[in-house]
């Protein structure tokens, strides 16, 4: 069989851990068989980023930008422990947070369904993705604790002729809290860009959800920025069948539920952290839960949502054989192929992605699945694949297929 030909490069990071392993695996049994494809290498290995002081990490994001699209494996965000398992220079940085910094980007997360994972919501019958604002709010916030009576102030300082502001949060008459956050007009219109280009690349309505009733100023500033990029895009919208909708926060949970998915929610940051993992449970594996971070000018980088999968990796190194699930991994590899066929014009490519999700799929509907997935399906099952086993069931139904 003669190899498909993927027109422009793919921009390929690795990682760590069994993430690292099962990545291997993926490009030697179903990527380099198959596909003629340029694929520009990053390691983003712990020690890799270590030695190149995370320059590594940068390169790898500049080329995203360059190329348009790329597909990546788990990475270890390092903390003291690391710093000393891997006898690094100084915990780096999250890779995920430079990438999404450097692109500008907003993360969706979208689960992977089949008809015998039933997901703990009955009305959910297609994917829920969730749109998270990566920036700002909680995650950047000032925060005190108040010991004794006085008073809390919001101060603004001007740079240029506006006047300056000075707020009372609170005259404290004992003990207590305070915090500060913001956002940025900048950030905002990128996570709503971000949002629309997702919904316009999938074909999805698209929600999001705040509490302007409550603040009127804050969660209002982001309804506000959200009208008007909608307002910029409703040609387009409208051309693809898309709707937007803006609900009150509770509303949002309270319909989700009772939902049958196949939109798009977007959420501010928190609302964002808390829901995706709502999500993923409800829809059954961390293992089954893919990941794609977009930029408001349109460049796409493919992920896992789950980490390296440390436990199984020391098992590994231990000699054991795992059974670690690598379909979200896998996924990210068809989700980049897919999109580079789409930008390329190549629907060969687009196929291939198209029948490789297929191979998966008809894998664990056909009760053939790893670990995690065995007390998620129905009807139950006896025995289950390895890690490699699971990639070789893939490969060969795959092969059937072609
Ligand atoms: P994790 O890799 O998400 O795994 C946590 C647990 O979830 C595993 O021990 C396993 O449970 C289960 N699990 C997750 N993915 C699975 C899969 N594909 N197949 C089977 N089971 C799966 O989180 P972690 O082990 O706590 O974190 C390891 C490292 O990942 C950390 O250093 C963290 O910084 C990094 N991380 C990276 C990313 C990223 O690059 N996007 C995201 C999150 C975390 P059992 O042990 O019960 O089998
Ligand atoms: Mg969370």
């Amino acid at each position: 069989m003669s190899k498909i030909k993927v027109e422009k490069p793919i921009v390929e990071i690795d990682g760590d851990e069994m993430t690292r392993i099962i990545w291997a695996m993926i490009k030697e049994k179903l990527v380099h068989p198959y596909l003629d494809v340029d694929l520009k290498y990053f390691d983003l290995h712990i020690k890799r980023r270590d030695e190149t002081d995370d320059r590594v990490t940068v390169d790898a994001a500049e080329a995203i930008k360059e190329y348009g699209v790329g597909v990546k494996c788990a990475t270890i965000t390092p903390d003291d422990d690391r710093v000393k398992e891997y006898e690094l220079k100084k915990a780096w940085p999250s890779p995920n947070g430079t990438l999404r910094g450097i692109l500008d980007g907003t993360v969706f997360r979208k689960p992977i369904m089949t008809k015998n994972i039933l997901p703990a919501v009955r009305s959910w019958k297609k994917p829920i993705t969730i749109g998270r604002h990566a920036y700002g709010d909680l995650y950047k916030s000032q925060e005190y604790v108040v010991s004794g009576p006085g008073k809390a102030e919001l101060v603004f300082t001007s740079k240029n002729e506006m006047e300056d502001v000075r707020l009372t949060i609170k005259n404290f008459e004992g003990p207590g809290i305070v915090m500060g956050i913001h956002n940025t007009d900048k950030s905002i219109r990128s996570f709503a860009l971000a949002c629309i280009k997702y919904a316009l690349s999938e074909r999805i309505d698209l929600w999001f959800g705040a509490k302007d009733t409550i603040s009127k100023k804050y969660h209002a500033h982001f309804k506000n920025v959200f009208s008007e990029e909608i307002g910029r895009h409703e040609q387009e919208l409208k051309e693809a069948g898309i709707s937007y909708r803006y609900l009150l926060i509770d509303d949002a949970v309270a319909r989700i539920m009772k939902h049958e998915g196949g939109i798009l929610w977007a959420c501010k940051n928190y609302d964002g952290d808390i829901f995706s993992d709502m999500i993923a449970a409800g829809f059954g594996s961390l293992g089954m839960m893919t990941s794609v971070l977009v930029s408001p000018d349109g460049k796409f980088e493919y992920e896992a949502a789950h980490g390296t999968v440390r436990r199984h990796y020391y098992e590994h190194q231990k000699g054991r054989k795992t059974s670690t699930n690598s379909v979200a991994s896998m996924f990210a590899w068809t989700g980049a192929l897919r999109k580079r066929g789409e930008l390329d014009g190549t629907p060969e490519v687009m196929k291939f992605a198209d029948a490789w999700e297929h191979a998966v799929v008809g894998c664990i509907e056909a009760g053939i699945v790893t670990k995690d997935l065995m007390h998620l399906i129905t009807p139950p099952i006896e025995k289950y694949e390895d890690t490699e086993g699971f990639m070789d069931q893939v490969r060969k139904r795959l092969d059937k297929s072609l």
